[in-house]
């Protein structure tokens, strides 16, 4: 039987409700090292977005920005003065007083917008805009100093894992895009900051008490050598921590991705997925963090556990 002539029902697009933010000078360079273009990043953008804004949502977000490319100056942005980047929300003014207005990207549209406005990295808060004064998970910046493996990262990595689990709390675990790897534990929303900071800060020198040779919880180059920092700063009040699905403005533009622990083996490097090659990971997607709602936890344990006064 010929297969012609079989009428095509009309394609129906959904109509966006604004018009697409305009992009201009998408062929500049963004990146020498791989020739990613400004234009590579709006298509990345729109790519990883569905995946991305459930990072985003309801978070306080800061971006840096690189308008002439990563290897030019870097301008990191907490602050939103315009009200007319569509898809970007200005948040509350009382949750940053005398400042401008924090930010949220709440729509892919948000990300093409800023990708107009060269914006390349988005970090955000550990608390969402509804309860801004109760963190929502801490967060434990694995970085390893001059000298350390790769190998001896994951096995860090782990490590910090099992500590997590003898003080009965969940860790997920993402690739920084850069060097380290990022361990998220998600909280219940009921501690302010300070309590969350100094906890996370306890459990980081319980560790480096306890394995010396593998830790410190002292910043700076020089007491890192050879040892993995593990910084809990990033738990203060308006600190932030890159985005799951952000890219990294640094030569060969990795991207930070959630994974399964029983990925951490098989990782190359924290920019094991980068802009050019994150196409085969979108289908997992964000599965390796399922259940990562659900699993937020209380400290009271915890604390007992460590001796937290
Ligand atoms: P790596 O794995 O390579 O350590 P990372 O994302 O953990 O990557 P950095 O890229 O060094 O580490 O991130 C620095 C952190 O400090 C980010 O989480 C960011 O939110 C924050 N940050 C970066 N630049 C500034 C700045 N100018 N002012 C304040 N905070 C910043
Ligand atoms: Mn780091």
């Amino acid at each position: 039987m010929p297969r012609t002539a079989t009428a095509r029902p009309p394609v129906k697009r959904a109509q966006p409700s604004q018009p697409e933010p305009r992009i201009t000078h998408g062929e500049r360079v963004v990146d020498a090292s791989t020739g990613i273009t400004k234009m590579d990043m709006v298509r990345y953008y729109a790519l990883v977005a569905p995946l991305m804004l459930e990072h985003l949502k309801s978070r306080p977000v800061a971006v840096v920005r690189a308008p002439d490319g990563i290897e030019g100056q870097l301008f990191f942005q907490k602050h939103e003065d315009s009200d007319r980047m569509a898809g970007v929300l200005q948040l509350d003014p009382a949750l940053d007083e005398g400042h401008d207005p924090l930010m949220e990207i709440a729509s892919a549209q948000g990300l093409r917008s800023y990708a107009q406005m060269n914006v390349i990295e988005y970090h955000t808060w550990n608390a969402l805009k509804d309860r801004i004064e109760r963190p929502d998970r801490m967060t434990f910046d694995l970085d390893p100093g001059d000298g350390v493996s790769w190998q001896e990262v994951q096995e860090g990595t782990l490590l910090v894992r099992v500590l997590l689990q003898e003080l009965g709390l969940p860790a997920f675990l993402k690739t920084s895009g850069g060097k380290g790897l990022h361990v998220v534990v998600p909280l219940k929303r009921l501690r302010d900051w300070d309590t969350v900071r100094a906890f996370s800060k306890a459990i980081v020198e319980h560790l480096a008490r306890t394995i010396p040779e593998r830790f410190v919880a002292k910043s700076g180059p020089r007491n890192r050598v050879g040892k993995i920092f593990v910084d809990y700063l990033r738990n203060g009040r308006g600190a932030t921590t890159v985005c799951a699905w952000s890219a990294r403005a640094r030569p060969g533009m990795g991207v930070s991705v959630p994974v399964a622990w029983d990925e951490l083996d098989g990782l190359t490097s924290s920019a094991h997925w980068t802009v050019q090659t994150i196409a085969p990971r979108l289908a997992a997607g964000n599965t390796p963090w399922d259940g990562y709602a659900q699993s937020a936890a209380t400290l009271t344990a915890a604390m007992k556990t460590l001796d937290f006064a």
